[in-house]
């Protein structure tokens, strides 16, 4: 096994909310072997190579998108693509937002919402090392018939249904299961305002995925949904949105029961839209993006709400979606520092530390030992500019460079 040496005139671990300086990490095979500071190295150890970073860099985890649908076209019409392209042409976009995604300093996602039969053998080639991409937590979804992202998911109608596809999909091999507690936005003659199970129904998914010993993760706008889902114990809630006629809301009381649960809140901040240019749209297309921004807008302040509250949120840009592109997500987590006026640091930690507890994962997430070597060098210090985020000069994979000098796909050129 090649032992690496790293050092790194900073370090952010993912978990403890410090800087050290002038750090040492040292690789062995895929593992993180140990780190401390670089008074400590002693000088008779023999390394195949070392790493000095630059100056102005800081070393820290590899970033984790906990809500992506790396299928999908990210275009204004994510639903019909989904439709109209077949699984190859699927299969090819994958890889290619496996690329970029990698490229930005991800080395882990949680993917919400693509068919299994396209991503499970892409998760297991990545695994295996004969493909290039990020680790792929996968998910088995459920929804109604009909009802939102029916297209990617299994429909379930009872709670008999909901068991058997839940069974179905561990039997195929996904990580997590994925529940559609309400409708969504994007899937015509869905209603995100309505749910599309009933508490029973909802408790019998997680039953079904605890046996199995899988976690959950609950798609919830509308507040009975958040309702429902907090009932049943869901790991994650996903957007979270409390959602009524007037748009994105607030219930103190289910953030309350989310606190006491101990439920992780996925808040799927992203720029989206806002990133084009208004001026050069058409008028129709204005009043469009003027919407989605003001949703934006209250999306923003219900994180900020929620940080104030102390919910644990985990980052996830819900990339796939439309204009939510996978180079976006650094972007995104620089939105959800300035724009909910969170700290770098909290944000940091909850796209590393946090995002792998909520995945019950204690191999990735931080640059500690025994920890997967998943790291990433930025330029800059981002917990005094969050911007620092979406300059990455080097990302390591599992041991192995992967974007940056060294790579052997030059990913960092796309
Ligand atoms: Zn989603």
């Amino acid at each position: 096994m090649s032992r690496i040496l790293i050092r790194a005139p900073r370090l952010f671990d993912g978990i403890s909310r410090t800087l050290r300086e002038r750090a040492f990490v040292i690789i062995d095979g895929e593992r993180i072997a140990a780190l401390g500071e670089q008074r400590e190295l002693g000088g008779s150890e023999h390394f195949e190579q070392v790493i000095d970073l630059a100056p102005d860099t800081t070393l820290l985890p590899g970033l984790i998108n906990m809500h992506t649908h790396l299928s999908f076209s990210s275009s204004d019409s994510v639903f019909a693509d989904a439709l109209a392209e077949s699984d190859v042409h699927k299969m090819i976009r994958i890889a290619e937002n496996l690329r970029t995604t990698l490229a930005t300093g991800v080395t882990t996602v949680r993917d919400c919402g693509t068919w299994p039969h396209l991503l499970l053998p892409v998760r297991d080639a990545v695994a295996a090392g004969s493909m290039a991409g990020p680790r792929i937590v996968v998910s088995g979804a459920i929804t109604i018939t009909g009802g939102h992202c029916w297209f990617c998911a299994t429909e379930a109608d009872s709670e008999a249904e909901i068991r058997k596809a839940v069974r179905a999909h561990v039997k195929r091999g996904v990580d997590f299961i994925k529940l559609f507690a309400t409708g969504g936005n994007t899937t015509p003659g869905s209603n995100a305002l309505a749910t599309q199970y009933s508490a029973i129904e909802m408790c019998a998914a997680t039953e079904e995925a605890r046996r199995a010993g899988r976690r959950t993760a609950s798609h919830a706008h509308a507040v009975d949904g958040v309702r429902t889902s907090i009932a049943a114990r869901v790991t994650t809630i996903e957007h979270c949105s409390f959602q009524t006629e007037a748009g994105i809301g607030w219930n103190e009381d289910l953030v309350s029961e989310i606190l006491d649960a101990g439920i992780y809140v996925c808040h799927t901040v992203f720029r989206g839209p806002t990133k084009l240019d208004r001026d050069a749209l058409p008028a129709a297309e204005q009043e469009l993006l003027d919407r989605r921004a003001r949703s934006i807008g209250q999306r923003l302040q219900l994180t900020r709400r929620l940080a104030d509250k102390g919910v644990k949120l985990i980052a996830g840009n819900d990339a796939g979606v439309s204009h939510v592109n996978f180079a976006d997500f650094p972007g995104d987590l620089v939105l959800a520092a300035t724009g909910c006026s969170i700290a770098p640091v909290d944000v940091l930690v909850s796209a590393t530390g946090e995002a792998a507890q909520a995945l019950g994962r204690d191999d990735i997430g931080a640059i500690a030992a025994g920890r997967m070597a998943d790291l990433l060098v930025v330029r800059g210090d981002p917990l005094s500019d969050i911007r620092a985020i979406t300059q990455p000069e080097r990302v390591i994979a599992r041991g192995l460079p992967a974007a940056g000098p060294g790579a052997a796909l030059n990913v960092l050129a796309t």
